[in-house]
């Protein structure tokens, strides 16, 4: 039996856009973000996928942790998680290096007993304000990490952008300005994402954070990742399981608040907000068929949507539906349902049968 909804995974893809990264950015290494599940394409999946990547960045411990069981060996940053004791432990055992962004952490740190002396970064609040430790902190913090034993010396440094997808924001410029305070001459630091790395160079520094990138799609709004020369690594699929003809004044669905203006060949296909396609999907969102693009019409359900098939009279039962990947980039799928592409591939449910090609 051919499963209804499938995330088709283009692994040379993958290894594609890794290298587009390289050739953006020859001169600084790559941390390759792959937290929540490597943006719902598979955490060792992905990591398996790139033997290039300098270092990996997850979000939790959990993750670093599943990562090294699967004989993942490069380094590997925690960028956000709450770490307790048992995290720091976890983390120390596992060689995985966490980023410290608060003095809770550095207390945990300075308990630590452990053997070998472990990586860690430390994150600075250059203007984002959400994690990391403003200036005066900062500057304590690393002073009492450059006594711990226990810490891998020197500590390298990181900040995040809150704004880089906007191309001439200022804010970007003084948090790079902040940044450069705080961090100083020398030593390690991370600064850049997606957008980071692409449109403002003076963020490229010795390592870059992409995350997006590697998945195929754009940071920016309205330049989807074809256009930059990325490859779509997901690919989601589903299949036509009903056809039907509607008369003029038909409604469709939930709520019955799409109606036919006009006598309407529709087809349901076989995905829905259970398998994370998204139920704000507007009336009209483009759906491929027979290399087709036809429009979403009426609500989505958990597992169905409608779609408008007057237009592709060839279209019957079993065919293939593209909800978004190769042909139709999920950034414009995402506009139609008024989200960003990232909590598109996140939100991939398991149902979805992952395939690789
Ligand atoms: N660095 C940090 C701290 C992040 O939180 C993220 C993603 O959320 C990234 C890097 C990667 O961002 P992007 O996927 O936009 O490249």
């Amino acid at each position: 039996m051919v499963p209804a909804a499938r995330a088709v995974l283009d692994m040379a893809a993958f290894a594609h856009n890794f290298a587009w990264i390289r050739a953006a950015v020859p001169d600084s290494r790559i941390m390759a973000v792959i937290k929540a599940n490597a943006y719902g394409h598979g955490l060792v999946r992905a990591a398996r996928a790139l033997p290039a990547a300098d270092a990996f960045a997850v979000a939790r411990v959990e993750e670093g942790v599943v990562l090294r069981q699967a004989g993942i060996a490069q380094r590997i940053a925690v960028l956000q998680g709450y770490t307790d004791e048992e995290g720091m432990r976890l983390s120390a055992r596992h060689g995985l290096e966490p980023v410290i962004h608060s003095g809770f952490q550095l207390d945990l740190l300075e308990r630590l007993d452990t053997r070998v002396p472990m990586g860690v970064w430390l994150k600075a609040d250059s203007g984002m304000h959400r994690l990391g430790l403003g200036e005066e902190e900062f500057a304590r913090a690393r002073t009492r990490l450059a006594r711990m034993p226990q810490v891998c010396q020197p500590v390298p440094v990181m900040t995040h952008l809150a704004n880089a997808d906007v191309t001439d924001d200022p804010a970007t410029e003084i948090q790079l300005r902040c940044f450069g305070r705080m961090a100083g001459d020398g030593g390690e630091f991370s600064i850049a994402n997606s957008a980071g790395l692409m449109a403002w160079e003076a963020a490229r520094g010795a390592w870059v954070r992409p995350g997006i990138l590697l998945y195929g799609v754009s940071p920016f709004p309205g330049r989807p990742g074809p256009e930059e020369g990325l490859r779509p690594v997901m690919t989601l699929q589903s299949r036509l399981i009903a056809i039907k003809h509607l008369k003029t004044g038909d409604a469709v669905g939930y709520g019955g608040d799409f109606v036919c203006r006009r006598p309407t060949r529709m087809g349901i296909a076989a995905i829905g907000y259970g398998d994370g396609y998204p139920r704000r999907a507007a009336t009209g969102t483009p759906v491929l068929v027979r290399g087709r693009r036809v429009p979403l019409i009426g609500r989505v359900s958990m597992d169905m949507i409608s779609v408008d098939l007057t237009d592709c009279p060839t279209a019957e039962i079993g065919d293939t539906v593209t909800l978004w990947g190769q042909g139709l980039p999920v950034e414009e799928v995402a506009r139609c349902a008024d989200t960003i592409p990232y909590v598109l591939l996140c939100n991939v449910t398991q149902r979805v049968n992952m395939v690789e090609t």
